[in-house]
């Protein structure tokens, strides 16, 4: 696909849905079709589904039209399209549509990413979903309205243009966003550093708690079930911390878990490079990117800390 124009042809309706848990590049790249086709594709019917976006989110334009749920009504899309959704299961609330649609297409920038979808628009090399889908559309028909979703998720996949995976291209398509004009320091400091004070305690127990492995060259953040309840938190106010864990001088792997219930794990990796967290993900069950990636794991906090720690340790080994 050259064109996002391509697979809209002769498409009446079309449904547009990201992955669980939906990070900026998953609501970014989502949001950013939906305004795009909504303003230039007037005559298609379209919707966006979001598993409960965060309200830090609302500053982009038509947050209120998400959909947050499949509704009972049975509705047949002539297309529907999955955006940051590395594989079939991790597609959130519209998983019914994408099986009853016509056609489906999948834009995404997971290497794990195996193709599920008719047209698979999938760039392993590229840093952000957003990324993606800016290659797909009209230079000069993105507004600012559609730049600033694009822009989010750019940089928040990027952890704020730092990662690796930040090139030329990137700061390119960055500079051309911000012509458009919206206040990016703004939307960096609201939508990703700023952390509510009780998020910051958590962290911060976190990261008095974590334990370092492997010579120092692992690092493990844990929170387990009754501490989440004591402070009342949930998954999405931990993000940032397997970030912090990451920077810890002369760490290889960051690993940051949490339980979602009891004895059922949420795994975040993070590699400053030397491991491919992405294979360890997937030899788990889970998948995502060479140095950020993710999983379930089921059993006991040591077991799965282990479990985790031996596969790093293989690769750790193989250099
Ligand atoms: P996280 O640690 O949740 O921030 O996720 C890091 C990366 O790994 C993201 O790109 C996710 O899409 C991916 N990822 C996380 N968990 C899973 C999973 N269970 N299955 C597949 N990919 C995952
Ligand atoms: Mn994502
Ligand atoms: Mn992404």
């Amino acid at each position: 696909m050259k064109n996002i124009s391509e697979i809209l042809e002769n498409v009446k309706t079309v449904g547009i849905g990201g992955h669980i848990r939906p990070d900026g590049d998953c609501i970014g790249s989502c949001m950013a079709l939906y305004l795009y086709i909504r303003e230039y594709f007037p005559d298609i019917e379209a919707d966006v589904y979001l598993e409960q976006p965060k309200p830090v989110f609302d500053y982009i334009d038509r947050m209120d039209e998400v959909k947050t749920e499949a509704e009972e009504e049975e509705k047949e899309y002539d297309l529907f399209i999955t955006c940051d959704v590395s594989a079939l299961d991790r597609l959130a609330v519209a998983g019914k549509y994408f099986d009853t649609a016509k056609k489906t297409a999948c834009i995404d920038h997971h290497v794990s990413n195996k193709g599920f979808a008719d047209v698979n628009h999938v760039r392993g090399d590229v840093g952000s979903a957003c990324e993606v889908l800016y290659g797909l559309l009209d230079a000069d028909k993105i507004d600012r309205s559609i730049a600033v979703p694009i822009y989010t998720g750019m940089a928040h996949d990027t952890g704020v243009f730092q990662y690796s995976s930040t090139t030329p291209e990137t700061m390119r398509i960055a500079g051309e966003l911000m012509k458009t004009g919206f206040d990016f320091s703004r939307i960096i400091d609201e939508s990703f550093y700023q952390k509510t004070y009780l998020q910051n305690q958590v962290m911060g127990r976190v990261l008095a708690e974590s334990i370092l492995l492997q010579d120092g060259k692992c690092v493990v953040g844990y929170l387990k079930r009754r501490e989440m309840d004591f402070y009342g938190v949930e998954g999405k106010d931990l993000e940032g911390i397997v970030s912090q864990l990451r920077l810890t001088a002369g760490v290889e792997v960051a690993i940051f878990i949490y339980e979602m219930e009891t004895q059922l794990f949420k795994v975040s990796l993070r590699s400053n490079g030397k491991v491919d967290v992405s294979r360890i993900a997937v030899f788990f069950g889970g998948g995502g990117h060479v140095r950020a990636a993710g999983c379930d794991m089921q059993g006991s906090m040591y077991d799965v800390i282990n479990n985790l720690t031996a596969e790093i340790e293989k690769q750790l080994a193989e250099e």
